[in-house]
């Protein structure tokens, strides 16, 4: 039996050793993906179909010339001649599509047991978004000590990573989500570091401006807030509120992105401007009556069913890891989700988590209804315990394609459909493949619209044209 106070003196022994491992500069493990020291500046992909990120139809084989970080050309297959500054890779087999999107994740999470409390490791969740193969990661919730810098690096160069979209803290009510779960489960001495900058806790109209212009120097690329109480009992951000956060963001050009549970909350957020609604409805089935509601707001529905489906079986055990899960995380890791340690679990995480098993079905029913009303259902994963940075993106799309989407749906939801979205343009330069676009591609085993688990075997990623090395953890 293990009480409360050795999983805290756990996980301060577990801080502390990971700061004096960072401090000593080893034991650094090996990076999941890499550049090529010399990578080719041309490369043609011979006789590959491809799904565009648009058309839900995957296209006849066709010859790819990628050159200078660009698509430069598809042409019909055998067309394109090789030359030798070409480098040719056999597409036969394979199904070229837009590197992914993940429209919620976050860079700075640590994805193990909540039980363990580990430190997160941002480079190795941007190197492992990259390894499944997701380019554009948009981070709705962050220190804004560390992911508009991170951001700044990778599009600089100078970080391994997928092209960020961040909007750093999240606006709340004083004692709202996140605030509220980071007082239950942060140790104590991080806390009064962790809370003010992962949170704006805002009690009026006055300091919900006041903290989006406080905002304003580290240009994010969007604001966050939450209308939705975790655990079930903290309070909730007043509609007027919501509406000045909106309103002062938009006056900067910016886009507010909601974090939502219930249909009021869906309503209220929409009602105040909103451009997304960053949970799917999660705690109660959709009213067919309301359905109509939804649909009118006609804003994106980011579903991550994964994320809530985590947390309903964390005190279940029985998790089996995935492909991907395999390769980018330590056996060692993965093993540690069962048992759970006897006695753990704050009683008011434990209501919550017997909610979200309760409400599995609505979920997924709520995205069939959304998807069929006309609501442009996005693909995200979030990254929390058991929902891995990059893996989880994958879980997310077959929970996609088991809740009403064809495969093709689910894979625009993660591609041209969350590009335009997060680009805010109908024609973005990535997310979708066709002459001009940017080269964030992967070349994947088999055919991923006809099923989806295909983009689970991935033979190679591109990113801005360079053919990134993958290193599995497990071969
Ligand atoms: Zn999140």
């Amino acid at each position: 039996m293990r009480h409360p106070f050795d999983v805290s003196t756990r996980r301060l022994a577990l801080a502390l050793t990971t700061t004096l491992i960072v401090w000593a500069g080893c034991a650094q493990p090996d990076p999941l993906i890499s550049v090529p020291d010399d990578p080719p500046t041309r490369i043609l992909i011979r006789s590959v179909p491809i799904f565009d990120g648009t058309s839900l139809e995957r296209t006849f084989p066709r010859d790819v010339l990628i050159a200078d970080g660009r698509i430069a050309r598809i042409a019909p297959s055998g067309s394109v001649k090789a030359r030798a500054d070409i480098q040719v890779i056999a597409g036969v087999g394979l199904t070229l599509i837009p590197g992914l999107i993940d429209v919620h994740g976050h860079v700075g999470s640590d994805s193990g047991p909540v039980w363990e409390g580990a430190l997160p490791d941002p480079d190795r969740n941007l190197e492992s978004y990259l390894y499944c193969g997701v380019t554009t990661v948009f981070d709705p919730g962050a220190l804004e000590t560390d992911t508009f810098d991170r951001r700044n690096a990778v599009a600089a160069g100078e970080l391994v990573g997928p092209t960020m979209f961040s909007a750093g803290p999240i606006f709340t009510t004083p004692g709202g989500h996140p605030a509220a779960l980071l007082q239950a489960m942060v140790p104590w001495y991080l806390r009064w570091y962790l809370l003010p900058r992962f949170t704006r806790e805002v009690a009026s109209v006055e300091e919900a401006r006041a903290g989006v212009q406080g905002l304003l120097s580290y240009e994010p690329d969007a604001i966050k807030v939450v209308v939705d109480a975790i655990p079930l009992e903290v309070p909730i951000l007043g509609g007027d509120i919501v509406r000045a956060i909106v309103d002062e963001a938009r006056a900067h050009g910016l886009r507010t992105v909601a974090h939502i549970g219930t249909v009021d909350d869906a309503l209220r957020a929409a009602d105040a401007g909103v451009a997304a609604w960053m949970h799917g409805v999660y705690k109660e089935r959709i009213p067919t009556d309301v359905l109509p509601r939804i649909a009118a707001a006609g804003i994106p529905y980011v579903a991550t069913s994964v994320v809530f489906d985590a947390y309903a079986d964390v005190f279940r055990g029985g998790r089996v890891a995935t492909r991907l899960e395999r390769e980018t995380v330590d056996a060692a890791v993965l093993s540690s989700f069962a048992p759970v340690p006897d006695g753990y679990g704050p009683e008011n995480l434990r209501r919550y988590v017997e909610h979200l098993a309760g409400t599995r079905e609505d979920r997924c029913e709520n995205v069939r209804m959304v998807h069929e009303a006309g609501v442009t259902v996005l693909a995200g994963a979030d990254a929390q315990s058991g929902v891995f940075p990059g893996p989880g993106l994958h879980r997310e799309l077959a929970l996609l394609a088991a809740c009403g989407l064809t495969p093709a749906e689910a894979l625009r939801a993660a591609t041209g459909d969350a590009a335009r979205f997060l680009a805010d343009d109908p024609d973005p330069e990535f997310g979708i493949i066709a002459e001009g676009k940017r080269a964030d591609l992967i070349l994947v085993d088999g055919d991923p619209t006809a099923d989806i688990t295909a983009t689970e075997r991935i033979h190679k990623v591109f990113q801005r044209g360079i053919p990134l090395e993958r290193h599995p953890v497990e071969p």
